[in-house]
């Protein structure tokens, strides 16, 4: 339940906005307020996705500080040669706090920096072994890579169990087939309410509604009428208009299955949500 102090949001679908970037110095100063509109959109709840150790500290205080925020900390797959290369250990060992979620982002981009993949491999290896040890799961990047990206996920699901998004999903149908089939989610961001993305709009239209999430990723891709500028929380009930429509709902239908495949995913959230109900 939102805290004594919120507006009354009963008439607003309660949305949660699963990956974005709170830390960033687009954000300096502001995320009080970005908070506060993200509510009066309806979007309880939302994730900081930190992918610098140096931000760990800061991402854990926003989340002490509002109800509705949680956080994660991964190496993202652009960053690895920048962070200290982390083990699965370290991994799990930054990971007790009640809000810290998930372990990412994490993943391969063999779209700007090809000449890392090894590097990209191993980081990526390191949060998958994580994940199984802990239950806790991932949220992962991927641009450019369907083929490794594929085969990684799938070689570790031999080894153990583990859960995973596939945020901001706009890789080919291949890849959303294969993590579908392993059990994973796919994430739909602002791509997916972009004009020309018509095969991303595709594929969500044609995975499980109980497998999808909503993203901003912000403050990259603003979702129309927002694109070119800033993206924040709050706009990603632009997005979930998008998705509303691609599976024939309503926005309150579409965001409270959304807010249930969340709850799914990410146990350490929906737990601290219901120890304060
Ligand atoms: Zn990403
Ligand atoms: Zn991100």
């Amino acid at each position: 339940m939102p805290d004594a102090t919120s507006p009354d949001l009963t008439a607003l679908p309660e949305l949660v906005d699963s990956h974005c970037h709170l830390d960033f110095a687009d954000f300096n100063g502001e995320v009080d307020q970005l908070v506060a509109r993200a509510r009066a959109a309806g979007v309880t709840r939302m994730v900081t996705i930190c992918t610098r150790i140096a931000n760990l500290p800061y991402c854990q205080s926003l989340a002490e500080s509002h109800p509705g925020v949680f956080f994660t900390y991964g190496v993202h797959p652009l960053h690895v040669t920048e962070e200290p290369k982390i083990t699965a250990t370290e991994l799990i060992a930054l990971s007790h706090h009640e809000k810290f979620v998930a372990f990412g982002e994490t993943g391969l981009d063999f779209h700007y920096t090809p000449e890392t993949r090894e590097a990209q491999l191993i980081s990526l290896r390191e949060h998958i072994t994580a994940a199984q040890q802990s239950g806790l799961p991932l949220v992962i990047h991927a641009r450019n890579a369907d083929e490794d990206m594929e085969k990684i996920l799938a070689e570790g699901l031999k080894e153990a169990p583990y859960s995973a998004v596939m945020h901001c999903f706009s890789s080919g149908p291949r890849l959303a087939g294969a993590a579908l089939e392993m059990g994973f989610y796919l994430s739909m961001s602002g791509i997916a309410a972009f004009p020309k993305s018509q095969e991303i709009r595709d594929i969500f239209a044609a995975a499980p509604l109980e497998r999808i999430l909503v993203e901003t990723d912000s403050p990259y891709l603003a979702p129309p009428p927002h694109r070119g500028r800033r993206n924040e929380p709050a706009y990603v009930a632009h997005t979930a208009a998008v998705g509303a429509r691609l599976y024939g709902l309503s926005a309150a239908e579409f965001a409270r299955a959304t807010s249930e495949n969340f709850d799914r995913l990410f146990p350490r959230a929906a737990d601290w949500g219901r120890n304060r109900s």
